[in-house]
């Protein structure tokens, strides 16, 4: 796969942080699994771990959490 920004660089399995936000909440994911372009720096996140950071950010929203900075890990089945 070509990266879809800068149309040069092939994008390459690796880790990186993502910040997710919901209302009075913000929670920031390292090590988060990604195919990250090694031209321009674009990132390409599964939409599995895309819905996991997004169900954990929204539970941390329902008990109230206003910062949470955690080690990715998916959610097991
Ligand atoms: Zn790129």
């Amino acid at each position: 796969m070509t990266c879809v920004i800068c149309k040069h660089g092939i994008p390459q399995p690796g880790t990186t942080t993502v910040t997710v936000e919901r209302p009075g909440t913000l929670v920031v994911f390292r090590q988060v699994p990604a195919q990250i372009c090694p031209d321009c720096g674009e990132r390409y996140l599964d939409a599995e771990v895309v819905e996991t950071m997004s169900t954990v950010a929204e539970a941390a929203a329902a008990t109230g959490t206003e910062v949470d900075v955690r080690v990715y890990r998916p959610i097991q089945a």
